[in-house]
Formats: structure tokens, sequence, C-alpha cells
């Protein structure tokens, strides 16, 4: 029986609710909060590479998101008019839109029994050694064992705990992002690379649906006027004749279908706790999305800080363990994932081979036993 009775999440995003579930199925208590007052409803596609398909798989909830999305193993490359050029064979993985997966993982983590709030935050927290004494924005007040820190990559309780000179960086690209009906070519990891050095990425989220995203280099973070990302990204976009991407691009002609957002990364060195205060997921670790690893990154530590907390002695010795076992591997991903992004920003289509090899010998490492 562990040690553990009573775990606070802040955070209910895919590392908080993997996290609220694998604690709930080792028996510990869980109160999960989110400042967001409704489980998202609209967003982009996640790719749920083969790493963290076993991880949910571990929880029984593999199956589910198989079932909405939609399974593929191969990566493609095409130039700007649709031509392939290399197909890869990939480990198996799960494209899924972001909604349906918030779905299945807080639907499992509330079926096990983790108490859920929503539009809430932490207002004051006191770590008084033997326990987490915290306060929050409801005017409601609660004593933990352990509070888990997973709110993201702007993560207000790393920064509260931590000090924000471990938050995150510009990485010197952003990223332009919208849903589509799929077409049939897009039946795999797809990239299409220009000549002029963009690099336009889909994938399938289900068996009609598919996501598309655009990576844009900049020294400093863009800014997009309100309105006007359908018609800047059409004018980006220009050179592409591809049917993939020229068909779905036409459809997109509302700027609110368009998230926009600047890549911003970070690492916190290990370990990830201070006294019973701990990071999880991009709280911790955001690499860029070029390993499509951030979120199965998150989802491993939700199973394996689980483990931890279910085998230790103690709650600090659970936390050394999570990080001990977390943080190489959390650092290989990022590593690559920055190098990828170097190599797109140097420029994609000259780096292709290399590019490839690169995401070909992580995929390997991240088949690794956890
Ligand atoms: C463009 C892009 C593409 C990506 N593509 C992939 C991909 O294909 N595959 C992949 O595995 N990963 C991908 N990622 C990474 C992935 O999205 C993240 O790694 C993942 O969402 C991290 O999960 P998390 O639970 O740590 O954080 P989040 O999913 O960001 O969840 C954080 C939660 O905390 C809540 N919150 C925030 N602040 C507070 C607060 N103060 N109090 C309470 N709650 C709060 C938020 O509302 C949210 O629900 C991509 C990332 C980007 C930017």
């Amino acid at each position: 029986m562990s040690k553990v009775k009573r775990v606070l999440i802040v955070g209910s995003g895919i590392g908080g609710a993997t996290a609220a579930y694998a604690l709930r199925r080792a028996g510990v208590d869980v109160h999960s909060i989110d400042i967001k007052p409704d489980t998202p409803t609209a967003g982009s596609g996640i790719c749920m590479l083969h790493n963290a398909m076993r991880a949910l798989d571990s929880l029984g909830l593999a199956e589910p998101c198989l079932d909405s999305g939609f399974s593929f193993n191969a990566f493609r490359q095409f130039d700007a008019a649709g031509e392939l050029f290399r197909t890869d064979p990939a480990p198996p993985s799960c494209g899924i839109r972001r909604p349906e997966l918030a779905r299945i993982l807080e639907g499992a983590a509330e079926g096990a029994g983790a108490v859920l709030d929503k539009g809430v935050t932490v207002k004051s927290l006191v770590d008084r050694g033997d326990c987490v004494e915290v306060q929050f924005s409801n005017g409601t007040e609660g004593v933990y064992d352990i509070v888990v820190a997973a709110d993201g990559v702007y993560s207000k309780l790393r920064d509260d705990t931590f000090g924000p000179e471990v938050g995150p960086k510009f990485a010197g690209q952003s990223v332009w992002r919208f849903n589509a009906p799929r077409p049939s070519q897009v039946d795999a990891f797809c990239l299409y690379r220009s000549p002029s050095g963009r690099t336009v990425g889909s994938f399938p989220t289900s068996q009609d649906s598919c996501y598309i995203f655009f990576l844009e280099n900049s020294v400093d973070p863009l800014r997009i006027p309100d309105g006007e990302a359908a018609v800047m990204l059409r004018e980006r976009l220009s050179e592409y004749t591809a049917p993939a991407v020229r068909e779905s691009l036409d459809l997109v002609t509302d700027a609110k279908k368009i998230i926009f957002r600047p890549l911003d990364i970070t690492l916190v060195p290990a370990p990830w706790n201070r006294g019973r205060v701990v990071l999880l997921g991009d709280a911790a670790h955001a690499p860029t999305p070029h390993m499509t690893s951030g979120g199965g990154m998150a989802i491993e530590d939700g199973v394996v800080l689980a483990e931890c907390i279910a085998a230790a002695s103690s709650a600090e010795q659970a936390l050394v363990d999570y990080s001990n076992r977390r943080f190489g591997r959390v650092k290989t991903i990022c590593d690559a994932s920055l190098q990828l992004c170097r190599y797109e920003q140097d420029n994609p289509f000259a780096n292709r081979e290399k590019s490839a090899g690169l995401l070909l010998q992580t995929y390997q490492y991240l088949g690794e036993p956890i």
C-alpha cells in the first residue's frame, strides 16, 4: 500500500489527466483542478507515437484512442507539388483530435474516482514538510501529501516554486495549425517540402479528418493581427500546389479556425521537485513539436509517477525515483526535437535526409522501455 494517500494535480491536460487516472488505479485519492471551465471541445490534432500508445495501453486506454483516431505506420515526404519522394516505415502511431483525447483521459480519471474541479486554480500553497496546504481560487482549501504541477509550458506553479529562470524560451519557429477533411493521400505522417525552405505537415486524426501544420521561422515571436490568419497563411503557402495542401487550405476561410502559436521550449534540470511539489509534462519539459513527443512524454510521466508513488517507502523517495527515471529519456527527446527544429530553420529541403535519419533513430530509442 502506498505511503502517499492524497495527491493534488494542478492542470488536467494530457499529463495531468493521465497521472490522475494512473494514481487512482494505484489506490491514491486524487483531486484534480483546471483553470479552464470546461473540457475543450475544439482544438487541433495530435500524433501519439508508439511509446505513447504503449503507455496508454498499460492503462487500458490505447483502444479507445484507436477507435476514435486513425492508426498509421509510415512517414512520407512530398515536394510542394505533391510528388512523393520518400517513404520510411514508422512505428505504429495514432493520430487523434485533441478534444477526443481529452475526453478519453478525463473520462477515465473521473470514472475511476478522481475528483475533477474545473474553473479553479491554486490561490496559495504552503509546503509544511510532511504535507502541503493549499487554498483554491473558489475559496475552498485542502491538505495533500504531494502536489503535481501539470499546468503546461507556461506553468504558474513552476514559476512560483522554481523561479521564472527555468521558464520557456522562444525556439525561433512558430506554428500555424488547422483541421480539414482527410484527403485519401493523407494516410500517414506526411511532410510537404518546398524548395524555398517551407515545410507543411499533415496526418490523419480520424477516418474523416486530418490536421495540417506549417512551421515558420522568425527571430522573435510573430504576432498575427486579429482576423488576418487565413489570408496570411494562404499567402505564405502560395507556392504549394499539392492537392492535399491546396484543397484543405481553400476550405479554411475563417481566421478563428487557425491556431497560431510561437514554439516556446523548456527543460527544467532534475530534480523536478521542490519539497512535495513536483513538475509533470510540459511544466517540466516542453520540447519543440518536431518529434511529436511532448504529449507522449507527459503520458509517460503520468504512468511513471504513479508507479514510483505506489512503490516508494515515502513521498520524498517517490519524487526522487520519478525524476531519476524520467530526466535522461526526456532530455534525449528534447535534444532530438530541437535538432530537428534547427534542420528546419536552416533548410528543410536540403536537410530532409538528415531529418529523416534522426527521426528514425529517435523512434527506435522511444521504443525502449521506460
Ligand atoms: C504545435 C504543437 C504540436 C504538437 N504536436 C504533438 C504531437 O503530435 N504529439 C505529441 O505527443 N505532442 C505534441 N505536442 C506537445 C503536446 O501538446 C504537449 O506536450 C502536451 O499537451 C503537454 O501536456 P501537459 O498536460 O503537460 O500540458 P497541457 O496539455 O498544456 O495541459 C495543461 C493544463 O493545465 C491547465 N492550466 C494551465 N494553467 C493552470 C493554472 N494556473 N491552474 C490550473 N490549471 C491550469 C490548462 O488549462 C491545461 O488544461 C505539440 C505541441 C505543439 C505546441
